[in-house]
This record gives C-alpha cells, sequence and structure tokens, in this order.
C-alpha cells in the first residue's frame, strides 16, 4: 500500500474553501485596490470583534509583528526582555534587532512553554518585558505572573504566531492568546492554523497609543503622509491576503476544533496500542483549550530511526525544534553553552511533530499509529 500523508496538506483545506476564496479575491482584483484599504480594514475589524475588542494591526509577517510590537514599546539596548529558549527564531531576533538582550529560561517538561517561576527569579531592574510564546498552540498561564509584572511596570507581549484562536480560563474568564498581554503577535504564514496564502501577521493590542503607534510604524513612521515622526518598517499585509485570510477566519474555530478531535485520535490510538512508554502525548494544561498547531509528543528512545522508518511507510515527520535558540551560532555573543537549559535541550532530542491538519481522517490516523508500532515492535 502507497501512502503519502504530509504534515500538513494544505491542498485538502483548499479544495474546503475554494468557491469561498475565489470570490474573495475576485472582489480585491474588481476593486485594484491593493495596499491597505477595504479589504485590511475588514479583516482588522473582524479579528478585533473575534478578540472582543483589542484593535489589530495587521502587518506583513510575524517576524515583523513581534518587532513592531517591540520598538512601539520603545525597547532598546540596554533593556532585557525574558523568553523560551525553545521557539521559532522570530521570538529572539527581534530583541536582538533592536539592541537589547535576550534572558532566556528554561522550559516546562510538560507544556513545553517557559517556566514562571523561572521567569520571575530572572526579573532585574532592566526587564522591560517578557516575549510568552503559547507554543504549538498550548497557553502560557500568565495569570501567574500577571500581578508581579504590573508592580513593576513589565509589559507582556504574547508570540501566539501558533495560537490563533487558543484560549484559556481562567475564573470565570475566557482570556484569548494574543489578547491578554499588552502587546499580541500573530503570523498568517501558510501552514499556521490562521494562514495566508503568502506571508502576513498581526499585532493587537487594547492599549490605544501602542496600537496607534504600531499603525504609524508600519508605514516608515508616518502618521500623516510623507510626514514621517519617527523611523518605521514598511510592513502591511497584502489586501489578497487579507481576502483569504477573511474567508478562513469564518472557518477557524471549526477548523481548531477538528484539529483537537485529531490530538484526541492520536491519544487514544497510543494508548490503544500500548505506546505509552515509548510515546508521550501532548499534554493539555488544565482550563486550556488547545488547538495543536503542530501534535508533537515525545519519543523517548530512537527518534531519528523512527522518523527515518515512518518515512519509508509515506509519512512525514518534522522536528521542531533541533536547536535550542540560545545555541544559534548568530547567539553566541550571549555566552551560553550546552547545559544551560537542560529540559529545552532535552526535548529537541526527543520532540517528533507527526502530521495533524483538520482533514486529516482517522483512517490515516491509525495507519500511522500502526506504523509506530510495527517500529517499536521490531526494536
Ligand atoms: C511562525 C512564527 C513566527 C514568525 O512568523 P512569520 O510570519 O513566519 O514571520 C514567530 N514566532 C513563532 C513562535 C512562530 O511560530
Amino acid at each position: 500500500m502507497e501512502r503519502k500523508i504530509p504534515t500538513l496538506d494544505l491542498k485538502r483545506n483548499y479544495t474546503r474553501i475554494k468557491e469561498e476564496i475565489q470570490v474573495a479575491l475576485n472582489e480585491v482584483l474588481e476593486s485594484q485596490y491593493f495596499i491597505l484599504g477595504p479589504s485590511v480594514k475588514n479583516f482588522e475589524d473582524e479579528v478585533s470583534s473575534y478578540l472582543e475588542g483589542a484593535q489589530a494591526i495587521s502587518c506583513a509577517s510575524g517576524s515583523d509583528a513581534l518587532y513592531l510590537a517591540l520598538m512601539a514599546l520603545g525597547i532598546k539596548e540596554g533593556d532585557e526582555v525574558i523568553t523560551t529558549p525553545y521557539s521559532f527564531f522570530a521570538t529572539v531576533s527581534c530583541i536582538t534587532r533592536l539592541g537589547a538582550k535576550p534572558v532566556f529560561v528554561d522550559i516546562d517538561p510538560c507544556t513545553y512553554n517557559f517556566d514562571l517561576d523561572q521567569v520571575r527569579e530572572k526579573l532585574t531592574p532592566k526587564t522591560r518585558a517578557i516575549i510568552a510564546v503559547h507554543l504549538f498552540g498550548q497557553m502560557v498561564p500568565l495569570e501567574g505572573i500577571v500581578e508581579d509584572l504590573e508592580e513593576r511596570g513589565i509589559v507582556i507581549v504574547e508570540d501566539a504566531a501558533q495560537a490563533f484562536g487558543s484560549w484559556r480560563k481562567v475564573s470565570n474568564d475566557i482570556k484569548r492568546a494574543g489578547a491578554w498581554g499588552t502587546m499580541g503577535c500573530y503570523s498568517f504564514f501558510p501552514t499556521k492554523n490562521l494562514g495566508g496564502y503568502g506571508d502576513g501577521g498581526m499585532v493587537v493590542s487594547s492599549n490605544e497609543a501602542l496600537a496607534s503607534r504600531v499603525k504609524t510604524l508600519r508605514v516608515h513612521g508616518a502618521g500623516t503622509t510623507y510626514i514621517h515622526e519617527e523611523v518605521g518598517l514598511n510592513s502591511r499585509l497584502d489586501a489578497l491576503q487579507a481576502a483569504v485570510l477573511r474567508v478562513k477566519l469564518r472557518h477557524l474555530d471549526e477548523w481548531n476544533e477538528e484539529r483537537r478531535l485529531v490530538a484526541d485520535r492520536y491519544k487514544t490510538l497510543f494508548a490503544e496500542y500500548d505506546l505509552l512508554d515509548k510515546i508521550q502525548p501532548p499534554y493539555e494544561l488544565d482550563g486550556n483549550y488547545h488547538i495543536y498547531h503542530q501534535y508533537v509528543p515525545r519519543v523517548m528512545q530512537k527518534r531519528e530511526e523512527l522518523s527515518e522508518y515512518l518515512a519509508t511507510k509515506g509519512i512525514t515527520t518534522r522536528v521542531y525544534y533541533p536547536l535550542c535558540l540560545h545555541l544559534q551560532q548568530c547567539f553566541a555573543f550571549l555566552n551560553h553553552k550546552e547545559g544551560d537549559f537542560p529540559v529545552a535541550e532535552g526535548l529537541s532530542r526527543e520532540s517528533l511533530a507527526l502530521p495533524i491538519f483538520p482533514e486529516l481522517t482517522e483512517d490515516e490516523q491509525v495507519y500511522i499509529a500502526s506504523a509506530i508500532r510495527d517500529f517499536f515492535r521490531q526494536k
């Protein structure tokens, strides 16, 4: 049986919404309004109401969103920003690009997100912000640190690139990923849960002054056309992308729910096949509505061999992330070494992302789980 199961199959998703997408793109083409304009404005308003109020300012990528957010906060040389060593590169490059210092803390072995007790230990008078990454769609329980940070005037920036649509229940409140901290950042890279057909990103904030500063910074720091208050970027969301994203936003909650079903099925299958001592399903923190941007179990032994074996069966897997950020060559000036963040480093040796997307079928999951069982039987 020749099967091919990619980690993500965007074509299947496109098939579901093809007509809607074509209508939406056509509307932009007929208008010939490509930069900002109604398509972008409508998308921003729709996100804003999805988030129940925070202002939404779209931009060219998730990386730019993080950079714009820190720029708007005035992060600069001499400042410290605490974050995780286990994330995509852009979480940290936004800090160093502004001359500030990234301060890493290790991650929680269950949630894969940074450990808030360690964040608390690293607060200094130089700390200006923390960047909380909701990795793989699992939210950081920020309620544990919000007050401490507020007292000290330290800002929370959420890197919600992998968490559009995640939420967390705190007492009787629903905290939505990206709209909890002072600023939140999203990416619309095609593989994200809310992904465009090209690059895109967004900053959200309920703080009027910060939101308006991001708006100015994305158009070269010009509050009024050709009148520049400061030096910003050229970083806007394309109107065609906004049209695609408006269609997809309407379906997002349904797709996230389908991803959760996929995650659930994996867990059931691994238990049924007696694999739980070999492969540890990702954990869902109590109170979290995890949206499984990636499904990343730990493979306690023989990860590389398992991955190669699955490839021979037509199953693609990925490693997020093979090298922690504190060990990247471009951050060598921070003087970290192997062993500094053992939990994150351990995860980089054990994590294996399995295929997950809303359209993945039960039949395919049975095939994947059986292949994993066969691999460990032979060992
Ligand atoms: C994807 C991603 C980004 C960057 O987004 P781009 O749109 O690719 O620039 C930032 N942080 C995290 C955690 C991401 O997954």
